[in-house]
């Protein structure tokens, strides 16, 4: 292995998103930047886990490069029954625990287990939505054009608000779903990290499915789809931005990252200031392993919050004082609940997470490692809000297409799990 490619591994293992157990279970080749299992965790064997209890007789159709195994157990140490390559059709008879899902196969009625990530819905009525359409880009752009399109199809049901502007003077638009007086407020954000960008489709998706439930009683939800709306429009840049044409130098220069042109683009965590935002907050700030300067990742800025997305996100939290707040990232099919030292948020977030797991099988499993400067972690250490960081998806980010039925299906009962459990 090339140094600097071994550094660029330590470096997404060090990151709040670095997947815990990235085993890319197929037989095509991984992809280059996929962490190994990172050595922080200590991963102990569980008991064969029941499925979410997802049950559809929807078809979903095997999209992978070359092929997947089936596999008897969901882990990909579980003994190989099968393999299947795309265009092969399945129902899916349930999510497990981290990344499989359990499926029969539509021609034979075989059933075993696979990585989730590789299945998508057949047919686009199966996700139940009319504006918002899956993408593998979806742009700062679409997300303001259907959070508008929602606002109108629902004047009576919610609000649209922005928390701020970025550097570039960008929203960070919010639809409030639900009474401004409502007795519980809570906050879901996503795409902090740019390239985690199906954060923000599957954010907006929600709000669509939440506004078709009529929202929920007593509780009023802040869907802010795009914390980082620079990010995202760097990431999907066809070329390299004037803005960050001195980070891209500099990051190359120091060995950072060996990608070039749009392949370093596309690996874009930071804001259009090269500040990882997630490294910005004040939550152990001084402990954030961080690069010494503007970079794609983990810069975590010359001060607390020296950021406007930062600040902008601080503000928010203090105006609604939220009685919870999600953060969605986009690698490892997780839920991380655990920060600081006070037990009683503590124990709030993690009855958060289990009330998450019990609709998604997301795996509450802790803090992210030696992980500071967050969101999720500046809410609980600063603020007491019980919180939780959501890691979707099944590779690495950037997430493609396909990872998109997984996502959703997973995630689209998590806000009346969260309104169950902030009404108690
Ligand atoms: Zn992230």
């Amino acid at each position: 292995m090339k140094k600097p490619l071994a550094f660029l591994l330590c470096l997404l293992l060090l990151t709040g998103c670095a997947p815990k157990a990235q085993n890319v279970d197929v037989t095509e080749p991984a992809a280059s930047g996929t962490p190994s299992e990172s050595p922080k965790t200590v991963s102990v064997p569980t008991p064969e886990p029941t499925p979410a209890p997802y049950v559809t007789d929807d078809i979903f159709v095997v999209e992978c490069e070359n092929s997947i195994n089936l596999r008897e157990k969901s882990s990909s140490k579980s003994q190989q029954i099968g393999t299947l390559v795309t265009g092969d059709k399945v129902k899916i008879l349930g999510y497990q625990s981290q990344r499989f899902a359990r499926v029969q196969l539509v021609e034979g009625g075989q059933v075993g287990y696979a990585i989730a990530g590789y299945f998508k819905a057949e047919d686009y009525a199966s996700f139940g939505l009319s504006i918002v359409k899956p993408a593998e880009k979806y742009t700062y752009e679409q997300m303001m054009a259907d959070l508008d399109a929602l606002a109108a199809k629902y004047p009576d049901l919610c609000t649209l608000e922005s928390a701020g502007q970025s550097v570039q003077g960008r929203e960070l638009q919010a639809i409030v779903i639900g009474d401004i007086k409502a007795a519980h407020h809570v906050l879901v954000q996503g795409a902090i990290h740019a390239r985690e960008n199906m954060c923000a489709l599957l954010c907006t998706a929600m709000a669509e499915r939440l506004l078709q439930k009529g929202g929920e009683a007593e509780v009023c939800f802040h869907i802010l789809p795009m914390a980082n709306p620079d990010g995202s429009v760097i990431q999907q840049s066809a070329q390299i931005p004037e803005a960050v044409v001195e980070v891209y130098k500099s990051d190359g220069i120091k060995g950072l990252s060996t990608a070039t042109g749009l392949l370093y683009l596309a690996e874009w965590q930071a804001n259009a200031n090269g500040v990882d935002l997630n490294r910005n907050f004040d939550a152990e700030w001084d402990k954030v392993d961080t690069t010494e300067a503007a970079s794609y990742m983990n810069y975590r800025g010359t001060a607390v919050e020296s950021e406007p997305e930062t600040k902008a996100l601080v503000a928010y939290t203090d105006k609604y004082k939220f009685d919870a707040t999600l953060s969605y990232h986009a690698t490892g099919s997780a839920i991380y609940w655990e920060f600081g030292e006070d037990a009683a948020v503590n124990a709030a977030s993690l009855r958060l997470a289990e009330a998450i797991k019990a609709v998604s099988a997301y795996e509450p499993i802790g803090n992210s490692g030696d992980s500071y400067g967050g969101y999720k972690d500046w809410a609980m250490l600063k603020r007491q809000i019980p919180s939780v960081t959501i890691e979707i998806g099944t590779r690495t980010a950037p997430l493609l297409e396909v990872e998109f039925s997984n996502v959703w299906f997973r995630n689209r009962d998590v806000l009346s799990a969260v309104a169950n459990w902030v009404r108690g």
